[in-house]
């Protein structure tokens, strides 16, 4: 049920600030979420407040791994993977 900051992040502190469970710590490394105070803000808000502030894609995932601000979904660019399958797709036309 917790999520996960991944290695995207710039450690701007916003999600610290804004998490209403208290569960984002600053380690060594980089921040991290603690798994056994993150309840994906239910009961708080009905969006995660520490997705909804960061403005990295791909800096928090959830449970699945699945990022929880995709790749396009800030900047609106098309994911670079997708756009480098795409023109080989072409080029093989
Ligand atoms: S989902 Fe909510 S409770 Fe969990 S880390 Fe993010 S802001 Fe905190
Ligand atoms: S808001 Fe995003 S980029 Fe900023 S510290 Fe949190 S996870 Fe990292």
């Amino acid at each position: 049920m917790a999520f996960e900051i991944t290695a995207s992040c710039i450690g701007c502190n916003a999600c610290k600030l804004v998490c209403p469970q208290k569960a984002i710590t600053v380690g060594p490394k980089q921040y991290s979420i603690l798994p056994h105070r993150c309840n994906e803000c239910v009961g708080h808000h009905a969006d995660p407040q520490c997705a909804s502030i960061c403005p990295v894609e791909t800096a928090i995932v959830n449970a699945e791994g699945r990022a929880l601000n995709p790749p396009g979904s800030l900047t609106g660019l098309p994911d670079e993977r997708k756009v480098v399958a795409l023109s080989k797709r072409r080029a093989r036309l």
